[in-house]
């Protein structure tokens, strides 16, 4: 079992969350397709700390922005998506 610290309701177990998606800009409306492409079916896949999307989809249903450790599954940092600036 896993704790995630969520900033609007406290330690949670994992299961009530979500991953969405690794933190990227979203692409325009008037993006290419090739943009657009990319944005849905690239990933990084990085070794080590790693920012993601998480939905509290149990909780608060509040996208939270994580810094996780993909090699020790450490949580390093997590705050409301919204106050880190991630989403358009
Ligand atoms: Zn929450």
């Amino acid at each position: 079992m896993q704790l995630f610290n969520c900033p609007f309701c406290g330690p949670r177990d994992q299961s009530e969350f979500t991953y969405v998606r690794e933190v990227a800009p979203v692409p325009t409306l008037d993006d290419s397709q090739t943009t657009w492409q990319a944005y849905v079916y690239e990933r990084d896949n990085p070794r080590g700390p790693h920012r993601e999307w998480w939905h509290h989809n149990h909780g608060c249903r509040q996208i939270l922005e994580l810094v996780r450790d993909t090699l020790t599954h450490e949580v390093i940092s997590i705050q409301a998506a919204r106050s880190a600036g991630a989403e358009k």
